[in-house]
């Protein structure tokens, strides 16, 4: 098969004015960044508000491995299915990062004969939503500092400030710094780090954010740092806030491109799926709900990290009713979760296949308690054997689940046809009840515990004497009403990155929590969760180059 660089090269692209017109986009309302790339006017996108909504489809999956599961490939081959269907359908992905895109992960567009075009375009700068989150984030920072070299009117301590600085790019040599070197003039001496962009508060809020009154509101309830009184100093008291907004007025709006069958796709935000919730744009999932009948978003991670905050975070904040959620897993994967080491993956191994599917089931219990409906999308790869896959079919019948093989990757819609005829029958069947699995209400304490034990299935948390102070003072300054974010390693239901399957009898251990007021979520770390990833010893960039009659070579 071609590599996933030659199948998007060789795409017939439609003028993105043809693709906005499945959606009876006019191209007025278009503000065009070349010939297949566009974002949505401001207007046009309000003056929609009110229409009815479409049906919103989550594809979500098992705990990751080395072994590789499919989500976005999946999303946009469902898609590409459901519009051979007849059905008008809209693609929402998330913005590749360029750190994990030149690192390990390559680029985020799909793969095979599912994926979104221009590849190469999206991989990269793109319509450069993520300079303007990086350019406001650097704003904010840069206030900062001049403010406290200017006297520091607000009283900040400057040992508690919590706004670093932020770059798009795996740079582990930035992650601890020292800033205001040199003479009188030149700054605050003060140690500093930078983050990954994705990882910037910024980004989660553009993609919450509801408009640009929404938009602002958040920018200033940001925390920087602390005064000598112990309170909040916030992006608000720094006088930030219309200048960040300035900066991001354009990145507010989605991004239109299209898919290989030239369908639409929004392609909008980034946020890490760790510190932050890790979904596509509201204003992006909102408008395609609005403009389609189908829209197949996507969350980071598994369903225990991706699809919790996709629920209790995003469709919370934003009103949003899924109707159905797609969990992929692939029978590589599920034999990892059995126990089977990455080498000996294209074996047949029946008992590894049925012990690893208990990774699976829960995925699928856990999807049940929010109230919607799944299907198991079995991403199929070449080694995957009939016996391995009636397996398969057997084990999830009994809960209830149907299980359909999805062959988008090696034959796009064509091989999405199963999977898209049985998200039309869930979503029209109407059965979904969405509710999310904890009251705001609740303290710190008892949402993260209600998680731990309903979706991880911990006997506990455990929270660090750091972790109890740190939730008292969050609790004074009027934090405790916020949801949850927990970062945690995405490999095990645990926070231990070694535990595959279904684990039971561990506790969920606590270390730190931060406010991301702006965003609205309270972070809770457990583990070491990094926010500056570094490169790998042999970085997939180094496989990268482009020719001199423009062809690219090694982006995938
Ligand atoms: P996720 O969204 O879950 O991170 P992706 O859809 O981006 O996963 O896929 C991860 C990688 O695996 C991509 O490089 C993609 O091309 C590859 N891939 C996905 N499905 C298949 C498949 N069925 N066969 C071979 N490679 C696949
Ligand atoms: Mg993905």
């Amino acid at each position: 098969m071609k590599k996933d660089v030659e199948i998007a090269q060789e795409a017939k692209m439609l003028p993105i004015t043809e693709v906005a017109k499945v959606l009876d986009i006019p191209s007025d309302e278009l503000e065009q960044y070349g010939k297949y790339k566009a974002k949505l006017s401001y207007s046009y996108i309000k003056e929609n508000m009110n229409r009815e909504d479409g049906k919103l489809v989550l594809v979500t999956a098992i705990n990751p491995t080395p072994a590789g599961e499919g989500k976005t490939t999946t999303n946009v081959g469902l898609s590409m299915a459901l519009s051979r269907l007849g059905k008008k359908t809209v693609t929402t992905l998330r913005e590749p990062s360029l750190g994990p895109c030149f690192g390990v992960k390559g680029g985020a567009a799909g793969g095979g004969y599912s994926q979104v075009v221009p590849m190469d375009d999206i991989n990269l700068h793109f319509t450069g939503d993520f300079h303007a989150i990086t350019s406001a984030h650097s704003l904010l920072a840069a206030l900062l500092d001049n403010h406290i070299h200017q006297g520091n009117k607000l009283g900040i301590v400057t040992k508690r400030i919590v706004w670093k600085r932020v770059v798009d790019m795996n740079d582990r040599a930035l992650r601890n710094i020292v800033i205001g070197l040199g003479g009188k003039g030149d700054g605050v001496t003060r140690e500093n780090g930078f983050d990954i962009t994705v990882a910037s508060e910024i980004m989660a809020i553009l993609c919450l954010a509801s408009d640009l009154d929404d938009l602002k509101e958040r920018l200033s309830k940001m925390v920087v740092a602390y005064n000598y009184d112990g309170e909040a100093v916030t992006a608000g008291d720094l006088e930030a806030t219309g200048a960040m907004a300035l900066l991001l007025k354009d990145a507010i709006k989605p991004n239109l491109v299209q898919t290989l069958d030239n369908t639409p796709a929004f392609i909008h935000g980034g946020p890490f799926a760790n510190i932050a919730h890790g979904c596509n744009s509201v204003v992006a999932t909102k408008t395609a709900l609005k403009l389609g009948d189908y829209v197949i978003t996507e969350a980071g991670f598994g369903a225990d990290l991706g699809a919790e905050k996709f629920f209790d975070i995003k469709c919370r904040y934003a009103g949003l009713k899924p109707d159905c959620v797609v969990i992929v897993a692939t029978v590589r994967a599920l034999k990892m979760n059995g126990g089977v080491a990455k080498d000996n993956l294209a074996e047949e191994n029946l008992d590894a296949l049925r012990a690893g599917s208990s990774n699976l089931i829960r995925h699928i219990e856990n999807v049940a308690k929010f109230g919607v409906p799944s299907v198991v999308a079995i991403n199929r790869f070449p080694t995957d054997t009939d016996a391995e896959l009636e397996l398969l079919d057997k084990i999830c019948e009994e809960y209830g689940v149907k299980v359909v093989l999805s062959e988008v990757f090696a034959k796009g819609a064509e091989g999405g046809m199963d999977l898209a005829e049985e998200v039309v029958r869930i979503c029209e069947e109407g059965k979904a009840d969405f509710k999310p699995l904890y009251d705001l209400d609740l303290s710190i304490e008892e949402k993260m515990e209600k998680i731990a034990k309903e979706i991880y299935r911990a006997d506990g948390v455990d929270f660090t004497p750091a972790a109890k102070k740190q939730i008292k003072e969050l609790t004074k300054l009027g934090y405790d009403k916020l949801p949850i974010c927990v970062a945690k390693t995405q490999y095990s239901f645990s926070d231990d990155a070694t535990l595959l399957g279904a684990p039971t009898g561990f506790t969920i251990t606590v270390r730190e929590l931060r406010v991301s007021a702006g965003a609205g979520f309270i972070v809770a770390l457990t583990g070491s969760i990094m926010t500056m990833p570094g490169l790998p010893k042999v970085p997939a960039a180094n496989g990268m180059d482009i020719l001199s009659d423009g062809t690219i070579i090694g982006l995938s």
